[in-house]
């Protein structure tokens, strides 16, 4: 854990109390703090009280007598509209503010050759992954690395501070909305396309929330952007008209001039400004697929940034596991072969899994995102069949018509066996059934993991059925 004594002595809110919130509350008291922290929901206080955060039911309270208030990034800052808890502590005053910025707070505080080094990863799709292969590759290079934020740990509740440590950290753009002072050694923007629109309310809130990684960053800092979406694009270009920090440009559709790009499965460096062919991702099974190209090239700039090689960079990319529910191999059933890409809650992300097969019958369904699935029509030529369920499922079946051969199911296990039958008739040869449901989760599930692991238990038990039929 990272003690936080900032606010030592005094008394400080804390709103929201899932992963961020409980590891804010204890780090703060490690420190020394007097901590109010509450939640609406009954069981969230109820969890927080057993692992012994003491409540206090700060709507109550008189709040000029906090120092700060640290909000969940779950909970609206700005759009649709304030929380109410934001807006009685921006009624006297009172700092509101994120976990991560406690932890930038606590690092800025540290003499320079004391402080450890931060690198930053943001986008909205590849975050996850972009930020475990960075973790990997560090370690791997013998660095001290320690991985968390939106993935994994709470950032506060990785080990301590100590110079030569390198935090990786995942950050969403709610936690970005909610630090001032973090400054990223290294911070990577992978990409950005609509989505947490109903949060951020426009693409020019989200995107400015996004680049918030960048700021404080100055001399020796790298700012690592994708420049396969506009409005990342532009931010690079803006990034290289300020000139503070060394900008890396990375793509994974063209060659990049003193950057890094990813083309048909090899990494080019071109960081001195002559490209040079380095890593082939042919031999890193958990990186296929263009998407991951994009997501190696960044993470082969920041191990780049912290002085490793590409040949012990080509190494660890070989041994990165992957993250589970993402294009994640769920088994082989009478030779179907069965990937859980439950991840993918939104249209842009399922086109990447589309993109690495070359037929699949694909299971989706869910709560839709705003635009459907309109974007995926250069897909259908691929799909043997579409196996719908949930929510969404009207509405996909509608814009697959005439296009896919089409079938609606209740739910998940509906839709998977169905999908399996089929494919283990066709006679083709390596017949894949994909999940990558292009829908958040929330009409049948608690979450994408959830999702995930209740399709992998589906396919264990078709296996386990077709084992008793043969014995
Ligand atoms: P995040 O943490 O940003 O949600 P993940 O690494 O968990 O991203 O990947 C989520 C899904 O997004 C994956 O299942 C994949 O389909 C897709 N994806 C991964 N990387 C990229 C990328 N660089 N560009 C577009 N889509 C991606």
């Amino acid at each position: 854990m990272i003690r936080i004594t900032e606010f030592a002595g005094r008394d400080v809110a804390i709103f929201g109390l899932a992963r961020t919130g409980l590891a804010a509350a204890k780090a703060l008291l490690a420190g020394g703090a007097r901590v109010h922290a509450w939640d609406d929901g009954e069981a969230a206080r109820a969890a927080a009280e057993a692992e012994g955060v003491p409540l206090s039911d700060i709507n109550a309270r008189d709040w000029r007598a906090f120092a700060a208030l640290i909000l969940s990034p779950g909970i609206p800052l700005h759009y649709p509209r304030p929380h109410r808890v934001v807006e009685l502590a921006r009624a006297v005053g009172v700092p509101v503010m994120g976990d991560v910025e406690l932890f930038a707070r606590a690092l800025a505080a540290l003499p320079a050759a004391a402080r450890p080094k931060v690198v930053g990863v943001t986008g909205t799709n590849g975050k996850s992954t972009t930020t475990a292969l960075i973790g990997h590759i560090l370690k791997a290079g013998g660095k001290d690395t320690r991985v968390g934020g939106n993935i994994g740990h709470a950032v506060l509740d990785l080990a301590p501070l100590h110079a030569g440590a390198v935090y990786v950290l995942e950050l969403s753009s709610y936690q970005l909305d909610l630090v001032e002072t973090l400054r990223c050694d290294a911070a990577v923007f992978l990409n950005l396309t609509p989505d947490h629109l109903e949060r951020h309310g426009t693409m020019a809130n989200y995107l400015a929330a996004k680049k918030r990684i960048f700021a404080n960053q100055g001399a020796g800092d790298w700012a690592v952007v994708g420049v396969d979406t506009p409005d990342t694009a532009a931010t690079c270009t803006s990034l290289v008209a300020a000139g503070a920090r060394r900008v890396v440009p990375i793509s994974a559709s063209q060659a990049i001039g003193r950057g890094v790009c990813a083309l048909n499965g090899v990494i080019y460096d071109a960081l001195d400004g002559r490209a040079e062919r380095t890593v082939d991702l042919t031999g890193a099974p958990a990186l296929q697929g263009r998407h991951n190209g994009q997501n190696a090239a960044a993470a082969y700039a920041v191990a780049r940034a912290f002085g490793l090689s590409p040949r012990e960079i080509a190494e660890a990319m070989a041994t990165f596991p992957g993250l589970p529910h993402r294009m994640e191999a769920a088994g082989v059933v009478a030779g179907v072969r069965f990937v859980n890409d439950s991840k993918a809650t939104n249209a842009d992300s399922t086109a990447q899994a589309l993109a690495v097969y070359p037929r699949v019958r694909w299971i989706a369904g869910g709560v839709a995102k705003s635009g459907g699935i309109e974007s995926l029509a250069p897909f259908f030529p691929k799909m043997a069949g579409a196996y719908l369920f949930g929510e969404a499922a009207p509405m996909f079946a509608e814009t697959l018509a005439g296009a896919v051969p089409t079938q609606r199911f209740d739910d998940l296990a509906g839709a998977v066996v169905a999908a399996f039958t089929d494919a283990r008739t066709s006679g083709e040869a390596d017949p894949v059934v994909l999940f990558s449901p292009a829908c958040a989760s929330f009409d049948q599930f608690r979450d994408y993991e959830h999702r995930g692991a209740v399709f992998k238990q589906i396919v264990a038990a078709l296996g386990e059925a077709g084992e008793r039929a043969i014995a």
